[in-house]
């Protein structure tokens, strides 16, 4: 799809647009994710790529003294975080920030801890791991989910739809050859369940979708858009044990942040 046409940004935003996220996940695995680091009380956390902010909220519930900055560069799902603010607890915690993933705004050694759930991959998950291994203190952590492969040889359909959407698709030994080349040690990894694609995302993205078809929106929405996202959910129905989210839990190498700091 095509942002730069308005038609097909506005029907991307009328079916994601106030889904409660933006990508497979929630609370429970957040939390599972987060138990297996280890922080100061009063840490720095940066989420990176926060979207409506469902697991900055999870975060702050589990780290209650700590400063969180959220960021995103889409404004509509960063105003849906502060909308979200006005309602939870932990708003005061939570710093929303736009800005560009690939351009952070913020100095060295900044964070003790940084989350990204279902975002790195927009700029490269290499990338992103290099990009921001600077922003993290001495040993603090990189929590981050993707997209990876359970099956060593998934069906030509399903392969094919992941070559044209995400062509850096890897299994789980592909991706822990890149973590440890940006300079991580990975302390824990762990798939997500169905559960945690369809409850928050799926499900209402279906219902989402099922009532732009039938209603009259007032607006033209890009029948091509509606259709490439119905079957994003489709392959998910057909071929969702051959490919999932996986947390990873890195740590910066020790020695990594040694060299450069001498
Ligand atoms: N973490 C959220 C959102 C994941 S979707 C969740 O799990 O629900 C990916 C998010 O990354 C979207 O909110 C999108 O707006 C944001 N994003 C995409 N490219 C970006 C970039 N270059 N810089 C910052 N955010 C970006």
């Amino acid at each position: 799809m095509d942002f730069a046409d308005p038609v097909q940004r506005r029907t991307f935003f009328a079916v994601h647009e106030g889904l409660p996220r933006q990508g497979p996940g929630s609370r429970q695995f957040t939390e599972q994710a987060f138990a297996q680091t280890s922080l100061p009380a009063n840490a720095e956390i940066l989420d990176v790529g926060c979207g409506p902010g469902m697991q900055t909220f999870d975060l702050a519930r589990v780290a209650p003294a700590a400063r969180i900055c959220a960021v995103d560069l889409f404004i509509p799902f960063l105003q849906e975080l502060r909308d979200r603010a006005s309602v939870e607890a932990g708003s005061a915690q939570i710093h929303p920030v736009c800005a560009n993933m690939a351009q952070l705004p913020f100095n060295t050694t900044s964070f003790d801890l940084i989350w990204s759930e279902g975002a790195a991959y927009t700029i490269g998950v290499s990338q992103a791991l290099q990009l921001w291994r600077p922003l993290l203190r001495r040993q603090g952590y990189l929590v981050f989910s993707n997209a990876g492969w359970l099956t060593t040889d998934p069906p030509d359909e399903i392969q094919r739809w992941w070559a044209a959407h995400y062509s850096d698709m890897r299994d789980r030994a592909g991706a822990l050859q890149q973590i440890t080349e940006a300079g991580y040690t990975c302390r824990a990894d762990f798939v997500l369940p169905p559960s945690a694609w369809w409850e928050h995302y799926y499900t209402p993205m279906q219902q989402r979708l099922d009532t732009l078809a039938h209603g009259d929106h007032g607006q033209d929405l890009h029948a091509g858009v509606l259709a490439e996202i119905q079957t994003e959910i489709d392959m998910y129905t057909a071929y969702s044990e051959h490919y999932s989210y996986r947390f990873f839990v890195l740590q910066l190498r020790g020695e990594e942040r040694d060299d450069s700091d001498s």
